[in-house]
């Protein structure tokens, strides 16, 4: 440090992090996010589903509109922001209601119905942040549009299964279902509801007693004991179900039956969002409950119409990402990694620097995952980094290599190498490496109109 007084002192900089509740994906946990994606892109793509994407925010009235005024994500959760025009945007907290004003701003009524998207995407909620709960965090989902049928119910739930099976975690959720009915029979059972806690008020927390006025269907999903005891002697809202609303749960219980998907009736799940019509489902976490769902959808027969558009029906379902990685983790189950490399590169020397430009990219061509240290000095050094890298293989190029037009490949695992002729190199790593093994790509065919 300068002694000299006249110097000006530094100012001591903030180190700088993560915002409490939002991380980084480091590239070990990557594998797990590319896998769920892949995974998710192949059943949804299997199943007729195109993928989408809305933007990151949106006009606020956007979600205020189709989530509902009253529900936790809008009185509290949002990131809510105005432009320098004085504008109100928000980051989206969920999917579906982006999806529905694009299917309404991109006139998709005409395309033949029902339209099936899908999206894998960052959401962003101002939650308390806790293992599984961030201010950002990743969901997939899907959303069937513009038809009502019992059956596509049971094929969202379907594919979700499909889904988790493929992830190796299907064994460890439980199917949690419900009908909250609609608007009309919802009607008569909250008027019911709301006279039961009549007198009841002191025994509720402070969250139910605000509910109780503006959205008391989640007094029945409250977590605090006391409210879970009174909601267990609340009035039943299947007794409220109007006939058609009946005879649609029925339907979905019959066809999740047919496609042996087991499930458990929860008459006290509502799902958190006003937009819900009829069936409501969870899959939650065995151990844990509705603490620690990993998602769940429903029907919502009535959001277009919330947020300005015609009638249209529609489903949907969205998964968390950082809960299924947990539960992936907990079973002990390892994603394949393709980060792993094959072969380093050593070089020294212009010239043998030259030759291994090429080589590098020829051995990538043929699917071989190759690095080289084309800017590091002594070959000792090379060396040092083929080990950090952990390559079963480094191939060293010298003056005399070059000159002799030979290559030498080492087994590092056996501290063994020989010399070969430079033209068989890649045919000799192709060996080695095994046909099956290789990382093999190819960036499909374009078509020209
Ligand atoms: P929801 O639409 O609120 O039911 O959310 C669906 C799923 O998204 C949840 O079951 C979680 O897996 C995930 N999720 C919702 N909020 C968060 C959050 N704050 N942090 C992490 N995951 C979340």
């Amino acid at each position: 440090m300068s002694d000299d007084p006249t110097e000006p002192k530094k100012k001591k900089l903030r180190k700088l992090q993560t915002p409490l509740g939002v991380f980084d994906i480091l590239p070990d946990d990557q594998l797990y996010y590319t896998h769920i994606k892949k995974v998710v892109r192949h059943r949804c793509r299997q199943s007729g589903f195109r993928r989408i994407t809305t933007p990151v925010f949106e006009f606020t009235d956007v979600f205020q509109r189709s989530i509902g005024d009253a529900t936790d994500i809008v009185q509290k959760e949002m990131y809510t922001f105005t432009d320098r025009k004085d504008r109100s945007f928000t980051l989206k907290p969920e999917g579906t209601a982006g999806v529905m004003r694009a299917y309404l701003q991109h006139g998709m009524k005409e395309l033949p119905q029902p339209v099936e998207l899908y999206y894998i995407e960052p959401h962003f909620r101002y939650d308390r942040p806790q293992k599984g709960r961030y201010r950002q965090f990743w969901q997939f989902g899907y959303e069937i549009i513009g038809e009502s049928d019992p059956a596509l119910d049971a094929q969202v739930i379907q594919l979700s299964h499909k889904i988790f099976e493929d992830l190796g975690i299907a064994h460890l959720l439980e199917l949690q279902i419900n009908s909250i009915g609609c608007a009309a029979c919802r009607e008569e059972y909250i008027t019911q509801l709301q006279n039961y806690y009549v007198g009841k008020e002191r025994s509720l927390c402070d969250r139910c007693v605000g509910r109780l006025e503006k959205n008391p269907l989640r007094l029945l999903d409250c977590k605090e004991e006391d409210c879970q005891i009174l909601a267990q002697l609340a009035p039943q809202l299947k007794m409220y179900l109007c006939k058609d609303c009946k005879e649609f749960h029925g339907k979905v219980l019959e066809f999740l039956e047919a496609s042996e998907i087991k499930y458990v009736e929860n008459d006290k799940l509502v799902r958190g969002l006003d937009y819900y019509t009829r069936t409501v489902f969870e899959f939650w976490d065995r151990t844990q409950g509705a603490q620690n769902a990993v998602g769940g959808g429903g029907r919502y027969d009535g959001l277009m119409e919330m947020i300005g558009g015609p009638h249209t029906p529609g489903l949907g379902a969205a998964f968390g990402m950082e809960r299924i990685i947990l539960n992936m983790k907990r079973e002990k189950i390892h994603v394949p990694s393709k980060d792993d490399l094959h072969i380093f590169v050593a070089q020294l020397g212009d010239d043998a620097k030259k030759r291994c430009l090429n080589l590098i990219w020829e051995l990538r061509e043929r699917g071989v995952k190759t690095v080289g240290a084309l800017g590091k000095g002594s070959m000792k050094a090379q060396l040092r980094l083929a080990d950090k890298f952990n390559v079963p293989y480094t191939l060293i190029l010298g003056i005399t290599e070059v000159r002799e037009n030979t290559i030498i490949i080492r087994d590092m695992a056996k501290g063994q190498q020989r010399i070969i002729p430079f033209d068989t190199v890649i045919d000799e790593v192709v060996k080695l490496i095994g046909e099956k093994n290789l990382d093999k790509y190819s960036p499909g065919e374009l078509v020209y109109s």
